[in-house]
C-alpha cells in the first residue's frame, strides 16, 4: 500500500482540498511553494504510462480546477503542471499524481528546461519516429 493510499483511507492525515469518486487532491507535505497540491487518481496505477485514459483525463480535469483555485485563492499568477512518471523521471512515490504548482513572480520555484539544440534534420527524423509510435 503505498503513502497515498493511506491517505485515500483516511490512515494518515493531509490537507484534503479536493475529493469525488475518482480522484483525491490534497497538498503536498514538501511544497515547492506554499498551495503546491496533488491530484490523485484513487484507482491504483504507477503512473501516467500504466493509468488508463479516462482516469487520466479525470485527474487532468481536476487539476484545471485546482490550479484554477490556486488562483483565487492564493493569487498565484502563474501554475506549473508537473507529472513525474518513472524514477529517472525523479517519480518518488509509485502511484499515479499530477503536481500542480502555484507560481509568482521572480519565486526562483523551478530550473528553466536545458534549451538543447538539434542538429539539421534531427527534430524530423525523431517526429518521424515518434509519430510511428504513437498508438
Ligand atoms: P514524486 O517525486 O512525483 O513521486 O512526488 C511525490 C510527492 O509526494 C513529493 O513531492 C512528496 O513531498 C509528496 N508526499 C510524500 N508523502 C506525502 C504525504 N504524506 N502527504 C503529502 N505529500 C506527500
Amino acid at each position: 500500500m503505498t503513502i497515498f493510499e493511506k491517505i485515500i483511507a483516511r490512515e494518515i492525515p493531509a490537507s484534503i482540498i479536493y475529493e469525488d469518486e475518482q480522484v483525491i487532491s490534497f497538498l503536498d507535505i514538501k511544497p515547492n511553494n506554499k498551495g503546491h497540491a496533488l491530484v490523485v487518481p484513487k484507482k491504483v496505477s504507477l503512473n501516467a504510462l500504466d493509468a488508463d485514459e479516462e482516469t487520466f483525463a479525470h485527474m487532468a480535469r481536476m487539476a484545471q480546477r485546482v490550479a484554477r483555485a490556486l488562483v483565487t485563492a492564493l493569487g498565484a499568477t502563474g501554475v506549473n503542471f508537473v507529472m513525474n512518471n518513472g524514477e529517472d523521471a525523479g517519480q518518488e512515490v509509485p502511484h499515479a499524481h499530477l503536481h500542480v504548482i502555484p507560481r509568482f513572480k521572480d519565486d526562483g520555484a523551478f530550473p528553466t528546461f536545458r534549451k538543447l539544440s538539434y542538429e539539421d534534420g534531427e527534430a524530423d527524423a525523431l517526429a518521424e519516429e515518434i509519430k510511428r509510435a504513437i498508438a
